[in-house]
């Protein structure tokens, strides 16, 4: 966070006129989020489990909310640049976290998901998707990890004039963290994520204008969306940071 001098906070100056030198004091770092190398990798390998975004919730540790010791999946639809939660499932995610004695502000403020392509950048869907089921929260993070390990986190507030600030993302290997488990958190995809298979073909060089099915060209609105809208518009700029995946 930046912090700007105002008139109130200058350097006072002593009766002699001079002003002295000042100890040097740390300045507050930055706020992060910070994931713990579990969840890093536990997404890395929902990301990489299939063709289309996977989304789901951070459980943040109980007195670091902006650290990341797990993510967990609920039931939900996706497509190459969209996932839709079951309404049930976030219900039943919510109980189970309760009843295992986590707080909502821990179990319920960070949403995180994947891109299957390289731009971490949010989609007008994850933009609306965010407001909507987050909006009304205190506080909330959207975090996006692309492949290539782009990233990209946003922390907003909804209280007072509210404000956002976007968020340096890093792996923190300084508390202990459990193994990977790569069959449960194969288990948990298949038991969670409905893959809708046709915009693989995004992946595969067809456009608008060399579609194979016929069935797809009556789809105008699909390829509008999907190409000039969700994966392309929003990743003209840079994107905010990068992970490399060999760290782990
Ligand atoms: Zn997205």
């Amino acid at each position: 966070m930046i912090q700007t001098m105002t008139p109130s906070s200058r350097i006072p100056v002593p009766p002699d006129g001079k002003a002295r030198s000042l100890p040097m004091r740390p300045s507050k770092p930055p706020q992060r989020l910070r994931l713990s190398p579990t969840a890093f990798a536990k997404l890395l390998f929902f990301r990489d489990a299939g063709d289309c975004e996977v989304g789901g919730f951070g459980i943040s540790a109980a007195e670091d909310l902006l650290y990341l010791e797990d993510v967990e999946l609920v039931r939900q639809t996706c497509d190459v640049a969209s996932v839709v939660f079951d309404d049930e499932a976030v219900a039943d995610y919510f109980d189970r976290q309760v009843d295992a004695g986590r707080k909502v502000s821990q179990v319920g403020r960070i949403w995180v998901h994947t891109h299957p392509g390289s731009c971490p950048q949010p989609s007008a869907q994850d933009e609306e998707t965010f407001a909507r089921v987050f909006g009304k929260t205190d506080w909330s993070v959207m975090f996006i990890l692309a492949r290539d390990g782009q990233n990209y986190a946003r922390l907003e507030f909804h209280v007072g004039p509210g404000g956002s600030l976007i968020l340096p993302v890093e792996v923190d290997y300084e508390k202990p963290f459990p193994a990977s488990d790569h069959a449960a958190w194969h288990k948990a995809y298949l038991a969670n994520v409905q893959e809708i298979q046709w915009p693989r073909l995004l992946g595969e060089g067809i456009s608008r204008d060399t579609v194979p099915h016929p069935e797809l060209a009556e789809w105008p609105d699909f390829w509008d969306e999907v190409w000039e809208d969700r994966l392309f518009d929003s990743c003209q700029e840079e994107s905010e940071g990068d992970f490399d995946d060999d760290d782990l």
